[in-house]
């Protein structure tokens, strides 16, 4: 089958690769229909980590048709259309068992390999390097799906394929990331980064009924996004002070919530400093610290830099801040997102702002890194 493969820092390939097989009996075989470019394969498209080898297949997010499933396989049929979480988790492991699939002790085939930073394995990812599972990703014709039972779900007829793509991975990221700041009716709530996972945060923190929500980034196209689609506040961080701002919105207090949706958190200071621009600004994890109100919450959400140095410790104990973080979302609320999707409570489909064939993988994971011509998301079909 053809695959878009990692080579080399900076270069990916379409080539093929050996068909994905059944390894047990409660593994399904997904032919993927469309399958995303995500914030957090970044960092593996660099080059930035040593495990991931050339010809690994990335995709984390997808969608697509079972073709086959194992005699243990339960919930699904050959034909069934259905979205694949991206957290690969087992459903029985004492956080399965308790929601928490993105903290599974057994996502990993090699739990040996866990991360280097942290020496502990969590759930799994699609198109990640061993420390994650080492699951050949979606950016293929098919995919091997482990404990299809647990991270598959059917999609509702009323919701198509460019909707329910996003059920996969931003939308229930989102999601965690306004219940991890426990986001209340009229509060106040910051999100820094207007991509996918960004604006889905937003829209999940309206939800549940928040009463303002900003958007804080710099690319005009995403901030206008956030704004007509999700009902957000856009604030442009080059033109505004935004803890100030934040405090102006919020009677003087700060935000209730802080979520972090930028991907690598401190990379934005970094990138200004190689670019010889604003020396002076504070990383986004520092505004949103500083940002926050007394007693609230600031979530860190994705693949964050493993060490940031000079970080406000301070701030978090002198004004009682709650500091959370995730990389991967649960599974247990995407029935839920295809739910509101069928109801058109929910719509992603914006997001797939380039929608390409495969072949022109490489193309627009460029597109996508760079942000070039608006992109937010690339979609690629097989
Ligand atoms: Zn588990």
């Amino acid at each position: 089958m053809r695959a878009l493969c990692w080579v080399a820092a900076d270069e990916l390939a379409v080539r093929e690769v050996p068909d994905p097989e059944l390894r047990n009996e409660r593994d399904a075989i997904v032919r993927v229909r469309r399958s995303s470019t995500s914030g957090a394969d970044l960092p593996l498209l660099a080059g930035r980590d040593p495990l991931l080898r050339a010809g690994d297949v990335l995709g984390t997010e997808f969608l697509g048709e079972v073709v086959e499933a194992g005699p243990a396989v339960r919930r699904h049929r050959v034909g069934d259309r259905v979205v694949v979480g991206a957290s690969v988790a087992c459903g029985g492991c004492w956080y399965c068992r308790r929601g928490r699939h993105s903290c599974c002790d057994n996502g990993s085939t090699d739990p040996a390999t866990a991360d280097p930073g942290w020496e502990r394995s969590d759930a799994g990812c699609f198109g990640r390097p061993p420390a994650a599972g080492g699951f050949a990703g979606g950016h293929a014709e098919y995919v091997r799906v482990p404990y299809a039972d647990v991270g598959a779900f059917r999609v509702p007829d009323a919701v198509g394929d460019d909707r329910a793509l996003f059920a996969a991975d931003a939308a229930p990221t989102g999601w965690l990331a306004a219940e991890l700041g426990d986001v209340r009716p009229g509060d106040v709530v910051a999100v820094w980064g207007a991509g996918a996972v960004g604006q889905l945060t937003a829209r999940a923190a309206l939800m549940r009924g928040a009463d303002r929500v900003v958007v804080v980034d710099r690319h005009e196209e995403r901030l206008r996004m956030a704004e007509r689609h999700s009902g957000a506040e856009p604030l442009d961080y080059r033109r505004t002070d935004i803890p100030s701002e934040l405090r102006d919105r919020s009677g003087g207090r700060g935000a209730d919530v802080c979520v972090l949706a930028v991907g690598a958190p401190p990379a934005r200071s970094v990138t200004e400093r190689l670019a010889g621009r604003g020396t002076d600004r504070p990383d986004a994890l520092h505004e949103a610290v500083h940002a926050c109100r007394k007693d609230g919450v600031v979530v860190v959400l994705g693949g964050a830099e493993a060490f940031v140095d000079a970080f406000p410790l301070g701030a978090v104990t002198d004004r009682r801040l709650t500091l959370r973080g995730a990389r991967r979302p649960d599974l247990r609320d995407v029935p839920m997102l295809l739910h509101r999707m069928a109801r058109d409570e929910l719509r992603t489909e914006h997001l797939a702002t380039h929608q390409l064939p495969l072949e022109d993988g490489p193309h627009g994971y460029a597109l996508f890194r760079d942000r070039a011509d608006g992109c937010v998301r690339a979609v690629f079909t097989p």
